[in-house]
Parts: C-alpha cells; sequence; structure tokens
C-alpha cells in the first residue's frame, strides 16, 4: 500500500467539476489580478472566521510582513517569535527591518511557551507572533496578558490553522490581526501562491489594503508607501470553490487524526501530539515524537523514518532545524541548547500522513509498520 504525505490529486478530482468553471469564468471577465472573485472569497473567508475584515494578498508570507508593516514595525524594533516555526514568520519581522527574538515552545503544546515569553521581552519588543502550529491555536489568552501588560502587539500566524478554535471561538480574530497562507500544501489551499491578512480593525485593514496596493486607495495617489501584494484572480476563484469544502475537510484531518490516537496509542516509544483542551486542532501536520529516553536517538528516528520510506510510505520533519539554529540567524548569538522544546522536536519529530482523504486503512497499515520497526 502505497501512502503518500498529502494528496492534492485526489482532492482535485473531487472538485474539478466546479474548478474549471470557476478559472474559466476568470478568464472571461479577465479578472486576473484581484476583482471580483476574490472580494467574494475575501467576504466568504472572514465570515467563515467570523472576522469582520479579510485582505486577500499574494503568500502567507506577505501576509506574516503586511500585518506588522501596517503596524508600523520597523528596524530597531524587536518582535518574539516562536523557535518552532517555518521559517515566513520570522520574514514578517526581518522585512521590517525588525530583529526577531526567539521564545522555546510549551512541551505539550509545541507552540509559544507563555511561561517563557515574558523573561525575552525588553523595552525594544513590539510585537509578539503566536503561530497556530501543526493546526493547533496558540494558547491566546495568557499571551493576550503579557502583550496588554507590556502594551506590545499581539498577532496570529495562522498559516497551518485554518478553521481551528480556541476557547469555542474561530481562531483569525482573536489578536490584532491574524495572517493566513493558502499554499497549495495548506488546509486551505490554492492552485498558486496566496495568503490574507484577517482583522476586526477598520483601520489596520484599510491600510492593508493600501499597502497590498501600491500604498494607493486610488489609483495612482500613493498616500504611503506600499508594494504589490495583490491576489490573482485565479486563486480567488480557487479558493472561493474550495472554502464550501473546507469544514468537511476539516472533519476528514480530524477523523483521521483520532484514527492514528486509536492506532498508535500502545507504542511506549513515541509520543503522539496533544490536543490541548483549549483547542480545536485541524491537523495540519501529525508530529510524533520519538522517545528520546529510550536509548533512541535522532537516528533512531531518521531509521524509523527510512524503514516506512521503504514501506512506500511518505513522512516530513517539521522542522529539521529549528529557526534559532539556522544560518542565516548565526549574528543573532543563539546557540545549540537554548530551546530544549524546540530542538527535541527538530531531532526527534516526524510528521506523519495526514490530508482528510487518508483512509483508515492506510493509518492501520502505517501503524503496523511502525510497530514492526521498534519490533525489530
Ligand atoms: C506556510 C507558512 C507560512 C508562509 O506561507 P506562504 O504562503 O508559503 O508564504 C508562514 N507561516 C507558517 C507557520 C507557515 O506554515
Amino acid at each position: 500500500m502505497k501512502v503518500p504525505f498529502l494528496d492534492l490529486k485526489v482532492q482535485y478530482q473531487s472538485i474539478k467539476h466546479e474548478i474549471l468553471p470557476a478559472l474559466e469564468s476568470v478568464c472571461e471577465n479577465t479578472s486576473f489580478v484581484m476583482g471580483k472573485h476574490v472580494f467574494d472569497f475575501e467576504k466568504q473567508f472572514a465570515e467563515k472566521h467570523g472576522v469582520k475584515h479579510c485582505v486577500a494578498v499574494s503568500s502567507g508570507t506577505d501576509g506574516n510582513h503586511l500585518a506588522l508593516w501596517a503596524e508600523g514595525i520597523r528596524r530597531g524594533d524587536e518582535v518574539i517569535i516562536p523557535a518552532n516555526t517555518f521559517i515566513a514568520t520570522a520574514w514578517g519581522a526581518t522585512l521590517c527591518g525588525a530583529t526577531p527574538v526567539f521564545v522555546d515552545c510549551h512541551p505539550e503544546s509545541y507552540n509559544l511557551d507563555p511561561a517563557k515569553v515574558e523573561a525575552a521581552i525588553t523595552s525594544k519588543t513590539k510585537a509578539i507572533v503566536a503561530v497556530h502550529l501543526y493546526g493547533q491555536p496558540a494558547d491566546l489568552d495568557p499571551l493576550r496578558k503579557i502583550a496588554d501588560k507590556h502594551n506590545i502587539l499581539l498577532v496570529e500566524d495562522a498559516a497551518q490553522a485554518h478553521n481551528a478554535e480556541y476557547k469555542g471561538k474561530k481562531i483569525g480574530g482573536l489578536a490584532k490581526s491574524a495572517s493566513f497562507s493558502f499554499y497549495p500544501g495548506k488546509n486551505l489551499g490554492a492552485y498558486g501562491e496566496g495568503g490574507a491578512v484577517t482583522t476586526n480593525d477598520d483601520t489596520l485593514a484599510e491600510k492593508c489594503r493600501m499597502i497590498r496596493d501600491h500604498g494607493a486607495s486610488k489609483k495612482y495617489y500613493h498616500q504611503m508607501y506600499g508594494h504589490n501584494y495583490r491576489m490573482e484572480g485565479f486563486q480567488g476563484s480557487v479558493l472561493g470553490v474550495k472554502l464550501k469544502y473546507l469544514d468537511q475537510w476539516t472533519e476528514g484531518r480530524r477523523r483521521a487524526a483520532k484514527k492514528y490516537y486509536e492506532e498508535l496509542r500502545d507504542i511506549p516509544e513515541i509520543i503522539v501530539p496533544k490536543e490541548m483542551d483549549y483547542a480545536k486542532h485541524v491537523y495540519h501536520l501529525f508530529v510524533i515524537q520519538v522517545k528520546p529516553q529510550t536509548t533512541l536517538s535522532t537516528e533512531t528516528r531518521d531509521q524509523l523514518q527510512a524503514f516506512l520510506g521503504q514501506n512506500e510510505i511518505a513522512s516530513g520533519l517539521h522542522y529539521p532545524v529549528p529557526l534559532h539554529q539556522q544560518e542565516c540567524f548565526a549574528g543573532l548569538g543563539y546557540k545549540k541548547g537554548d530551546f530544549p522544546v524546540t530542538e527535541a522536536l527538530a531531532e526527534h519529530g516526524l510528521s506523519l500522513p495526514m490530508f482528510p482523504e487518508l483512509s483508515d486503512e492506510q493509518i492501520s497499515f502505517i501503524a503496523s509498520k511502525i510497530k514492526e520497526f521498534f519490533k525489530k
């Protein structure tokens, strides 16, 4: 049985009859950049997340940048970023000229650990970026308390967490703003690059709309510095079709996760992810850890990955090198050992296949192979 890490083809086949006419309608309307499809999608996406505004942009990375740029983050400022995230979270800060300050993640949620955030705050700190990593919301209430106490900005990086909930509320409107990614492999993926910034703040939304379109609200009249962060019509049309299926696909991921929990329960050599009681996890990724204390090390994780590969089961590492150990941040002066929880995930973590259509049979097969590996 061959199990891919992610299967975008099977999803495309199921909605092809809606996608192709939607793309054709973009051509017929020649609404190639922004236009009706994008604006309709913005409205629907905001509604879906219970937030007032959605500003569609050209990628999640651009959304990370725009959310901080529009708040005036600039050179000399510090922005708190989890060490355990995809690097684009940090680009949001660096593109503003600000310095990312890394903080370790919580040992169970794998997200920014509120208990460790306060120690990282200095007089230069201007923002905290709470990433909802792997599809699980960060613990926003304590983070908001810290942000309010120090009068700094709190934003969400929701690139992996469309449709997720924190204490019964959809993420995306629970901080000053949130950025989303619609990269094809994300829980809601375009057929190319795409992203969005959501917010309940009218002024911020207007500013984001202007920066996205060359700093102008009226063509050729540029009131502020800007950039071209516009979304393409094709992407808006695909996302409009796909958004209708997001609930169904989210439930597909949660069903797959439930099956994994059942199947992997009695394997003492691994740690399965934990769905926190404040979270509705949307399982962008299902990351297990090979327990470090059972003489098992990174090599064991690598051997398990190779063994799964021999059995045609794909898997991934998220992420093999924590941000503070990336070469590009060598100048910031971090070292190995600074963030043990994040480093443990890099060394022992393994992402198993996860997508809505992943079948129970496939999951049983994966579990049986993991068991076989540890019996050897
Ligand atoms: C994917 C991702 C991004 C960037 O999104 P792109 O659309 O690929 O630019 C940002 N943050 C996180 C946590 C991501 O997973």
